[in-house]
């Protein structure tokens, strides 16, 4: 490799990372970026000529190829083509985007929501436009990166609290300057370890401190809550949070992102935020899909219950074979392997006995805590899903993680 004839930094990072992914593709045990060549029903994929297993993905209800979602779709592209000529705020905003954005904020009894064409850039540009030098942010540890991010683009200072630890978040709140803006941010459902923030804590530190709360749903949206509607249903405590965020690629099986708030934030980030203002509005089929799903949500709560039942059965059977799924409570179920490695080898047993499962290692989780991120759905038969705790299970005990 040979960059500018230079051994500089950047050249460096590049080789180091090639040599990882090298030393991976070498030992069979790389599995990342693996093109799914067809859906095959509602829970397995072919890959690699294979029929697989899907236990990496996150369309916790099983709406993918929903028949209502896709004809929305059809049906948008007929009337609006493809693309959206631009941002929301000159030539792109279609009937189609102010028809989702109505859905979005009725389903998260709010006043209003505005979307974003990912959820990634909602978090980096609503952070980084409601907060700002001098301000103060509060973010969990294991929060997900697009909020890292967003707080660090917003150039407040960052404190971050040790993992779902209310004792740690009030000490930090009580030592920030008192007549500042504080805001707290955490997810409602954990992307690494599935388990649910102690929001009726936060909910009463954020009052006693006078904070700002946002919370993003991108695993909580159709998962937690009788008829899905997220965290707020779940502990039955609403219209305390200020900033709703969630994603539109997870239950709901289309891409972009969202918030829904009080009418006044919404209009101030339509007119503040830059991700609104300089990048182009989500393509109408996608915006179509999006509002559908909501519909579908509600009209079937059936899945809701269904994916209830999967996640018992897996988690229940995976600690049951001595397996530590941490604390899991979600749909989310991290499989505990220790070294990166470790998560690695798992990763090839299951894959080679079409379970398709990916590993997540440092520095997206902290070191020794590598592990399988296994997800179950709606769409899975409990049939299947005892299959895919046999294939686990093998594995676990070849690997000598389980007896
Ligand atoms: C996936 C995810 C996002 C990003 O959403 P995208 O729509 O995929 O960009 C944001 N926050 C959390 C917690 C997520 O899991």
């Amino acid at each position: 490799m040979d960059f500018h004839n230079t051994n500089d930094a950047v050249t460096r990072r590049i080789k180091a990372m090639t040599d990882r992914i090298h030393y991976l593709k070498t030992n069979d045990l790389y599995f990342y970026n693996q093109p799914v060549a067809e859906m095959r029903g509602d829970a397995k994929v072919l890959v690699n000529g294979r029929e697989m297993g899907m236990y990496a993905s996150y369309s916790y209800l099983g709406l993918v190829g929903h028949p209502r979602i896709n004809e929305a779709a059809k049906k948008a592209v007929d009337q609006f083509g493809t693309g959206t000529n631009g941002v929301r705020t000159l030539a792109g905003t279609l009937t189609i985007h102010n028809e989702l954005e109505e859905t979005i904020a009725n389903f998260k009894h709010a006043e209003g929501a505005i979307t974003y064409s990912s959820g990634y850039a909602t978090n980096l540009t609503v952070v980084s436009t409601m907060m700002g030098r001098g301000d103060y942010v509060f973010s969990d540890k294991i929060n997900h990166a697009s909020i890292v991010d967003g707080c660090l683009m917003s150039g407040a200072e960052f404190r971050r609290f040790r993992h779902n630890d209310m004792e740690h978040l009030e000490g930090l709140l009580k030592n920030a300057p008192s007549d500042v803006a504080k805001m707290v941010i955490a997810d409602s459902v954990f992307s690494m370890d599935g388990d649910i923030i102690d929001f009726p804590k936060v909910v009463e530190l954020c009052k006693k401190y006078n904070a700002w709360l946002m919370i993003d749903e991108a695993h909580s949206l159709g998962v937690l809550g009788e008829k899905g509607t997220g965290i707020e249903e779940y502990f039955n405590l609403y219209d305390q949070i200020d900033i709703k965020m969630g994603t539109l690629s997870k239950t709901i099986p289309s891409v972009g992102g969202y918030v829904a708030a009080k009418k006044e934030i919404i209009t101030y980030l339509r007119h503040a935020s830059r991700a609104y203002i300089f990048s182009a509005a989500l393509p109408p089929a996608q915006a179509a899909a999006a509002n559908e799903a909501f519909k579908v949500i509600l009209d079937e709560p059936w899945r809701i219950e269904r994916l209830n039942q999967n996640t018992k059965q897996f988690i229940g059977g995976l600690k049951s074979m001595g397996f530590d799924t941490m604390l899991t409570e979600t749909a989310i179920v991290p499989v505990l392997c220790g070294e990166d490695d470790a998560a690695f080898a798992m990763t090839r047993e299951c894959q080679h006995n079409d379970v398709f499962v990916l590993p997540v290692v440092s520095p997206a989780v902290q070191e020794g805590l590598a592990r399988l991120r296994a997800t179950v759905t709606a769409a899975h038969d409990p049939s299947e899903i005892e299959r895919a705790m046999d294939v686990i299970g093998e594995a676990g005990k070849k690997l000598g993680l389980i007896k």
